[in-house]
Parts: C-alpha cells; sequence; structure tokens
C-alpha cells in the first residue's frame, strides 16, 4: 500500500481557501485559519474521516429526532435564535425525511408488493398509487409554505417569529411527523394492519403533534392553546374549502369534470 510519495504536499504560496499569501513553515493560515499542511489521504485517513462524518451524521439526527418529541421548542426556538451545531438545520432534516420515506417506497416495493394493492384497494389503481407513493412525502410537503402561512396568521398577534421564522417550524414539525408515519406505515404494513384505519389514526396525530409543537414553542396557555387550535383549525378548513372550489372550478372549466345535467 505504501508508495514511495510524500505523506504531505509541497509546502504551498497562497491559502487554498481564501488565496492569502502564506508565511512559509506556517501551519495554519493567518487570514482564515484553515489548516496549510494537510497530510495526503490513504485508505485508512479517508475511512476515518468517512466515519467521523457518518457518525457526527447520525449524531446530530438521533439528537433532532428525539428533542423534537420531548423539547420541540429547544430544537426550533435553537434555530432560530442561532443554535446550528447541536441539531440538524430543517432543510437537511427535511431531505433526511424524504430520504427515509424513499427507503420505505423501497422496501415495500421490494418485499411487500401485496401490501400495496391492500392498501389501496382494486389493481386497477395499482400504477396510480405506486406513483402517488413515490412522491408521496414531496407531494404533502407542497403543504409547508401553506401550513407557515396559516401558524403566521394564527399567530401574529403574539409578535414572536416572522414568516421565514413560521417556515422553519413547519420544516421541522412536518418532517419530523413524516418521519414518525414512515416507520408506523411500515410496521403496519409488515404486520398487515388495516391501512385505512392507521391513515386516519395519522391525521389525528397530526392535529396532536402540531398543537404540542405550538404549544412549546409559543409557550401557550391551555385557554390561549384552545382559542388558537380552534383559529387554526377555522383558518385551514376554510382555505382549503376555497382551495377545493378553485381546483373544481378548474377541472370544470377544461372539462375534465363533467357536471351532470
Ligand atoms: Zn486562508
Amino acid at each position: 500500500m505504501s508508495e514511495n510519495l510524500p505523506t504531505t504536499f509541497q509546502p504551498l504560496e497562497n491559502c487554498l481557501n481564501c488565496k492569502h499569501e502564506l508565511e512559509s513553515n506556517a501551519n495554519y493560515c493567518l487570514n482564515c485559519g484553515s489548516k496549510i499542511k494537510e497530510l495526503r489521504f490513504n485508505l485508512k485517513r479517508l475511512l476515518a474521516v468517512y466515519s467521523e462524518s457518518f457518525f457526527s451524521l447520525e449524531n446530530t439526527f438521533t439528537k433532532t429526532f428525539i428533542d423534537l418529541w420531548i423539547r420541540p421548542d429547544s430544537v426550533i426556538n435553537g434555530f432560530v435564535i442561532g443554535l446550528r451545531k447541536r441539531y440538524m438545520n430543517p432543510v437537511s432534516y427535511f431531505a433526511m425525511a424524504l430520504t427515509i420515506s424513499g427507503l420505505q417506497v423501497f422496501v415495500i416495493k421490494k418485499f411487500y408488493p401485496d401490501a400495496l394493492a391492500n392498501m389501496y384497494g382494486s389493481e386497477k389503481t395499482g400504477f396510480m398509487s405506486i406513483a402517488v407513493l413515490d412522491y408521496q412525502t414531496l407531494l404533502t410537503s407542497a403543504s409547508i409554505p401553506l401550513m407557515a402561512f396559516i401558524g403566521w396568521i394564527v399567530f401574529k398577534t403574539l409578535k414572536k417569529y416572522n414568516y421565514a421564522e413560521h417556515l422553519i417550524l413547519n420544516f421541522y414539525a412536518y418532517s419530523q411527523y413524516a418521519i414518525l408515519a414512515t416507520l408506523a406505515g411500515t410496521f403496519c404494513l409488515i404486520i398487515g394492519w388495516d391501512y385505512g384505519i392507521f391513515a386516519f389514526v395519522m391525521i389525528f396525530m397530526t392535529i396532536v403533534y402540531y398543537t404540542y409543537v405550538y404549544k412549546k414553542v409559543f409557550g401557550l396557555s391551555i385557554k390561549g392553546l384552545i382559542f388558537r387550535t380552534l383559529f387554526f383549525t377555522l383558518m385551514s378548513g376554510f382555505i382549503f374549502a376555497l382551495l377545493s372550489i378553485a381546483a373544481a372550478l378548474m377541472m370544470f372549466l377544461t372539462g375534465s369534470l363533467p357536471l351532470k345535467a
């Protein structure tokens, strides 16, 4: 394995990172602080770097996942006020949720093809349902900006979060819910429970979890919680009704929804 190559590169004249001119024999760049005599890679170092980043990713993911259950305020308020290292950032966490749900689809298709038929009833819709399943998390995640908007309106009088910060909250809450739904859904399919009932339970769980997150993040009292939950439900009911009407109208106008005479 050990060829006759030098273990470090030739001394550099300028910093690779910021182009600052380097003093001879300096170990660190005086301008940006990056290390200069970088050791060359060998297989052992490559493995060490890889496993270090893998375990630190796994570690921050686990911490984020657990704390979004027991202290979501610490994760969400923490990120908003500038905590960066302890938890995964909301967008990476969302990417993680998409990855996990992608893995679920792979596992179901490969090992439980029959479960898909049970899940959606007839074979006729089989092709459609696979397509929907493939993009389920991605499709439903389109509701994140809308949910953030509703949250922004409902909690506006508290003057705590702006719209962007509500987006952060919703990225975290949505991803957490998606990861739970993926794990629980896979479990249901494997042991053969009714997926329809499961989906219904999960809708209820979503409402409970979002209420809990908002209560923690905004430090609501029980009275405030009931009031805002009602307000939130009415607002989202109203907005989703408007959207459904708009969608039906669009379908009617484009002719894909013919009305019976
Ligand atoms: Zn530099």
